[in-house]
């Protein structure tokens, strides 16, 4: 029985009809529902559980006739189907995307020795998280204006390193929004620090807090958690621009279709055809994104879930335990320094048949205790879908030395990650469909560990290190971050985690 049976049978019973067309989004811990304009507004729900669309799979979605459009037609037939209730979705994707992207095909897909790689990284900051972020200030001024909301909306965003970069592009200087962004503390590549402490805006604040990305995420959330119903100071709302947001984490699902389109168009595949996806992953919002493709019928074959040293996922996958009580590793991949996976909250939804109760016990078991573990029932119906594999740091770096000799293709550390996790899962179970590897970073903003890898010199400071890079590689360094040499830094603070709540309060009494 897949997911949606499960779901479908509790769900259409009940004479909810009126309230689910006009409110289709639900919290994944309780009965709290949202139009999807609210719940991009909100972020977060007010029980500290996350959005998500109890019929996901049992809405029809024409996957043909999508397939068959341009990348933005695209982009707008899937945000409409996901996001029901904005209007004009045409304007926003275009406001959105238009000129912003280095390539007409936004996310292109490159052949590499025997697979695929989809490079997600051609946006305005040379992050994956561009795709995302284009989009959600859109979204964000269209559900202002829908849901008639006077308050200030203030994007608070613990980022790991790209997602920070990403939404301060997105958000400076957009009326009516103010962004904070936190981030850990010598946490992040010298190139993603250098991109956010030159932040321009008059609604912008960065900050760096000592400790790790698991310490700001939890930060922000209990901030979130503590204004759920009243207004930190008058006249402002709060939001999040994180994956945790449905309006950040449904663009995403685009460029699984655009990559799917992209095989039939050269021949590759036919419709229909099982496609494998691995992606290199953090906070589980990209791969659920490929999840939530398959859920509304693009024929997606495998997740592959590529996890660095910080291993909690592959170990999930295998076997059912969520166990954070573990060393935190520093990696040469540190978008992908993470142990608690946030978004893992919604497959589990998913995967309990709707059970909120469920997900809201394990959460706050992970919380209390440190860990939570799934039935066999449950794990089953994950493990059809994903599959989970690992890369320690040797491994990361050998991959871009290899892959660069043996196919001329020069990719960054998190791309590496997914690369060997692809074939060691192609090697174990005998996969033969047709692999799309998700690349979600430019080489050239990790300058000094890919310099590592390829046995090359690693001295003097990131813009040095672009420039070797780039004389070994006979490739460009985006401009967006060559351009950032000799900016002038604008963000000095640096804080302790206990201090996120106050810093918070302060900021937006300035705004
Ligand atoms: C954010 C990020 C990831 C992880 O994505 P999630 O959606 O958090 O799983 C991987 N690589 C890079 C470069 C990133 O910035």
């Amino acid at each position: 029985m897949s997911l949606f049976t499960r779901m479908k049978s509790r769900l259409v019973s009940a004479g909810e009809k009126a309230e689910r067309d006009s409110l289709p989004f639900q919290s994944t811990r309780g009965d709290l529902r949202a139009s999807a304009p609210e719940a991009v507004l909100r972020g977060l729900a007010p029980d500290g559980g996350l959005y998500i669309d109890p019929l996901l799979a049992s809405r029809a979605f024409d996957v043909k006739a999508c397939l068959a459009l341009e990348p933005l037609g695209q982009a707008e037939m899937i945000l409409s189907h996901l996001l029901p209730g904005f209007q004009d979705m045409h304007t926003l994707v275009c406001n959105a995307y238009q000129g912003r992207f280095a390539s007409e095909a936004l996310t292109p897909l490159v052949p590499v020795g025997d697979r695929y790689i989809l490079e997600l990284y051609h946006g305005p900051t040379a992050a994956f998280k561009d795709v995302a972020l284009c989009m959600l200030p859109q979204l964000m001024t269209a559900a202002r204006a829908l849901t008639g909301v006077r308050e200030k909306t203030v994007i608070l965003t613990a980022t790991s390193g790209d997602t920070g970069k990403a939404a301060l592009e997105g958000f400076h200087d957009v009326p009516g929004t103010g962004i904070v962004v936190f981030f850990p503390h010598q946490g992040v590549s010298a190139v993603q620090e250098a991109q956010m402490l030159t932040q321009i805006g008059n609604n912008v604040a960065v900050c760096a807090v000592r400790g790790n990305f698991d310490d700001c995420q939890s930060a922000v959330k209990s901030v979130f958690s503590a204004y759920a119903d009243r207004a930190p100071v008058p006249g402002v709302r709060l939001s999040s621009a994180n994956s945790i947001n449905i309006g950040r984490l449904a663009p995403q699902v685009v460029y699984y279709f655009l990559a799917y389109a992209s095989l039939m168009r050269d021949g590759k595949i036919t419709f229909g055809d099982p496609v494998d996806y691995v992606v290199p992953t953090g906070n589980f919002g990209d791969i659920l994104a490929g999840w939530y493709a398959k859920q509304i019928g693009l024929p997606v074959g495998r997740l592959v879930c590529a996890s660095n040293a910080n291993r909690v996922l592959t170990d999930f996958i295998n076997t059912g335990v969520y166990d954070r009580r573990r060393s935190f590793y520093k990696t040469v991949s540190p978008s992908m320094d993470i142990l608690v996976s946030s978004n893992l909250e919604r497959l589990l939804y998913y995967a309990c048949g709707g059970d909120t109760d469920a997900v809201r016990g394990n959460m706050l078991r992970l919380q209390n205790s440190g860990y939570y573990k799934l039935g066999a029932g449950e794990m089953a119906l994950i493990r059809r879908d994903f599959s989970g594999y690992c890369c320690t740091e040797e491994q990361t770096l050998e991959t871009i030395r290899d892959c660069f000799r043996n196919t001329g293709y020069l990719c960054d550390t998190h791309t590496a990650v997914a690369l060997h996790a692809a074939e060691e899962y192609r090697e174990a179970e005998k996969s033969d469909a047709p692999q799309v590897v998700l690349s979600t970073a430019s080489p050239f903003k990790f300058p000094a560990a890919v310099l590592t890898a390829l046995g090359e010199s690693s001295e003097g400071d990131a813009f040095c290190q672009m420039e070797r890079l780039a004389e070994v590689s006979g490739l460009t360094p985006p401009s967006s971050l060559s351009g950032l040499q000799g900016k002038e830094i604008l963000h000095h603070d640096v804080i302790n985690r206990e201090e996120i709540s106050d810093y918070v309060i302060d900021r937006l009494k300035a705004f």
